[in-house]
């Protein structure tokens, strides 16, 4: 993948193209930006074109060097993911072990750590050493989505990139083109993605597609006195992973439902495409109580993510919602 199909970044990657022209590359960067916009597609692009036997300031994805960082087999660009929920001392350490020896093939070796806010403290701290003394002909590329989640010394020493969320045509135009979606289930992965392509989404559009609109059907039905589905529908979201994207969804819908209650435009509804229903709940969500349920689903994504009972948080959360209501 050339630099030409990272799409969405053309501020980053004139940046990193020009500090290539020049040839200054520094010894570490920080990609910077959402998950799923494209870091660490970039940070390989990078590592390619730095590489490369054929192309100029850019990649070929044909020569030996191109094909193997493709393959993940070039043994001097290495990529280090979190090993569970964290990047461990381990893992940093055997990197800087690497780093000791002269690179086998690279012109520049590359090392990318993806996710590297969840380094632990003793990881970060080990890390720290690798970037106080960088090993010559090596470039680090730490991908992030905050800054604020890792140590000021490590962020101090890395040279910043900024990356964005993608614009909604780009986001429609990689969809488009990736999968063979109908307009429908097009549109709302659209709007659900938020100019994050994450890879799931893709496969999962339509089946979301239908779980949103269960739950449009329950949230409008709430003040009816019984509420029958719930508990068959809290069993099936619980004894699945269709928990996270219930959680997520929720937090768009009263996000939308705060937004509306406060007189902003339509264009800014992620769920504008299910206008009728927004208004239906948006007569007893006020823009308070719905800013209030929002804050009950991010509590609830919270315990459930340091293992809090599915079935009780998720029960308890929409009986919330009906209390909301009355
Ligand atoms: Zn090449």
């Amino acid at each position: 993948m050339s630099f030409s199909s990272v799409h969405g970044q053309a501020e980053a990657l004139a940046f990193l193209q020009e500090a290539m022209r020049r040839g200054r590359i520094p010894s570490a960067y920080l990609f910077l930006g959402p998950h799923h916009v494209g870091k660490r597609t970039a940070a390989l692009t990078l590592a390619k074109a730095l590489n490369c036997a054929v192309a100029q300031d850019d990649s070929c994805d044909r020569c030996p060097s191109c094909r193997k960082i493709d393959e993940d087999v070039h043994p001097d660009v290495e990529t280090v993911r979190p090993d569970g929920q964290f990047i461990k001392i381990g893992q940093v350490r055997e990197v800087g072990e690497h780093l000791g020896l002269i690179p086998f093939e690279a012109r520049k070796r590359v090392v990318i750590v993806a996710r590297a806010e969840r380094m632990n403290p003793q990881a970060a701290n080990a890390f720290l050493k690798t970037l106080e003394e960088p090993p010559h002909d090596t470039l680090i590329v730490l991908c992030a989505n905050q800054a604020a989640r890792l140590p000021d010394t490590i962020v101090s020493r890395c040279v910043p990139v900024r990356f964005r969320l993608l614009p909604t045509q780009t986001t429609r135009e990689l969809l488009e083109k990736a999968g063979d979606l109908d307009a429908d289930t097009l549109d709302f992965a659209v709007r659900f993605a938020q100019g994050r392509l994450r890879p799931e989404l893709l496969g999962k559009a339509a089946h979301w597609m239908k779980l949103r609109d269960d739950m449009i059907h329950c949230l409008t039905e709430l003040q009816r006195p019984i509420f029958p589905q719930l508990s068959e529908s809290v069993a099936r979201w619980s004894a699945s992973e269709d928990w996270r994207f219930v959680l997520e969804w929720l937090e768009t819908w009263f996000r939308d439902l705060a937004l509306l209650g406060a007189g902003a435009p339509e264009a800014r509804l992620i769920n504008g495409d299910r206008l009728d229903p927004l208004r239906t709940c948006g007569r007893w969500f006020t823009s308070e109580r719905a800013e209030h349920c929002h804050r009950q689903v991010l509590a609830t994504r919270d315990a459930l993510l340091i293992n809090a009972n599915k079935t009780l948080a998720l029960e308890a959360l929409w009986l919330g919602f009906k209390h909301a209501t009355l």
